[in-house]
């Protein structure tokens, strides 16, 4: 599914200091005093006191802010680093260690006693894995898309208009949108009256080309990725913009929990003081993915709780800041100042903050969702898309429409409720997986 999320020098393990040449010091350092045998821990009581230090944090289950089904049990990533409590709000500085220390480490949920070609290794596995699951999220649309293309093809030797009319019905009610679904028609009849299109096999063709085109062309315009900005430019500030109910205190969560996964230090800015319960529901995740959350009462002004929680990343010299905005829409002229002052004050503290502004996007609510979304797009500056809920719908082609009609890529897809359900959204998975 590609790699989630690597700002470090892009493929390499910076991060993790396992790329810094792997030279012996020429004189061996002092060997430390021997314990006498009896104190010397085993391997299995080193594990043990080492999990009675961190308190593993109780396992709470969110109440949903949205309408969408109840949440399930969260079961512990394998990769997940252990979690640890989320920390008081306030610019406490945290002297992290340095790469070499970290590496000292005997055994790693980060995988610092691996080689980089285990870890590559270990990479490539998550990401099969990843990819298994995506394909399943989205079976209900292929298996609505595949059950329609098959049948327009039953009993006919020859692609007429009658054939067409169904093929449009297939993408519509796919939610492909009209306007790509005119486009992929075009498209099918001038294959048609060239002879190249005869079979199902050229019709799916003819349509993934065009589906993959469309998708391929949104991200050129308002992408923003960790990959443009500088190395010395920290902390990167995401802003997650969307409407309540679309899945973006989750996203939030499964965002914070893979990037901090990946060896960054992550910050949460619960900057939606609007709802008390955002807040509520923010610290809930931030807790799960023991990720420290910045939050003021209920009222505060967002760009304060914004302004503090960019003091304390610079402080603790934070790899990524996540902000949580409003997503009230109702008071659009309010958000709109709100938003602006918001990205003022970022802009202010850390060059060109904030990086990347994405709105969430309910596959789930389809086309009424894509209305939503244009209302946002006008306030909020958007670089790029969350689709959550692909799992939950039969009419996953609106990534499509999404793609096309707001000009915007898709960065991530949501796949479920729990903590690991978000993927880097790659086009040409995604077609693959909607036609074989
Ligand atoms: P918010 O109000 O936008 O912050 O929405 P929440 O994050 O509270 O999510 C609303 C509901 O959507 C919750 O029940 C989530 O579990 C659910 N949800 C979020 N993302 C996904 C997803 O990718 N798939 C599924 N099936 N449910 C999701």
């Amino acid at each position: 599914m590609g790699i989630f999320w690597r700002r470090k020098s892009k493929e390499q393990f910076v991060t993790l200091g396992l790329n810094e040449p792997q030279t012996k010091p020429v004189t061996e350092p002092p060997a430390p005093p021997e314990p006498p045998p009896q104190e010397r821990p085993t391997s299995d009581q080193a594990a043990q006191a080492k999990s009675s230090e961190i308190e593993p944090p109780p396992l709470l289950e969110p109440t949903p802010t949205g309408d969408s089904p109840t949440p399930i049990p969260i079961e512990p990533l394998k990769s997940a680093p252990p979690a640890m409590r989320a920390s008081e709000p306030g610019p406490a500085p945290v002297e992290r260690k340095p790469a070499s220390a970290r590496s000292a480490f005997s055994s790693s949920v980060l995988g610092l006693d691996l080689s980089v070609e285990e870890l590559q290794a270990r990479e490539a596995a998550l990401e099969q894995e990843f990819s298994a699951r995506f394909r399943r999220a989205v079976s209900a649309t292929r298996e609505s898309l595949s059950e329609r293309l098959d049948s327009v093809f039953v009993g006919r030797k020859q692609i007429d208009e009658e054939l067409l009319d169904q093929l449009e019905e297939a993408l519509i009610a796919a939610d492909i949108g009209v306007a790509t679904t005119l486009g992929v028609l075009e498209t099918v009849r001038r294959g048609v009256a060239r002879k190249q299109i005869n079979d199902l096999d050229a019709l799916k063709q003819a349509i993934k080309d065009e589906l993959l085109k469309i998708l391929r062309a949104s991200t050129e315009q308002g992408v923003a990725s960790e990959t443009s900005v500088p190395e010395n430019v920290s902390p990167y500030v995401m802003m997650i913009v969307g409407v309540n109910g679309v899945g973006k205190t989750t996203t939030i969560g499964k965002l914070a929990q893979r990037i901090k996964a990946e060896g960054n230090d992550v910050l949460i800015c619960a900057a939606d003081t609007f709802r008390a319960a955002a807040s509520d529901q923010l610290a809930i995740w931030a807790e799960r993915t023991g990720v420290p959350l910045i939050q003021q009462k209920q009222g505060t002004d967002p760009a304060a709780v914004l302004f503090d929680s960019l003091k304390a990343a610079k402080a603790r010299r934070s790899d990524v800041l996540i902000v949580d905005t409003a997503g009230r829409l109702h008071t659009k002229s309010n958000l709109m100042a709100e938003l602006e002052k918001m990205k003022r004050v970022a802009r202010r503290e850390v060059e060109g903050a904030p990086h990347e502004t994405l709105l969430v996007v309910d596959a789930v609510t389809g086309q009424n969702g894509l209305e939503q979304a244009r209302q946002f797009l006008k306030v909020a500056g958007v670089t790029g898309i969350v689709l959550t809920k692909l799992d939950g719908t039969a009419k996953g082609g609106i990534a499509v429409a999404i793609a096309k009609e707001l000009d915007l890529p898709i960065r991530y897809a949501g796949i479920g409720e729990k903590l690991d359900d978000l993927v880097v959204f790659d086009p040409n998975e995604y077609v693959n997986n909607l036609f074989g």
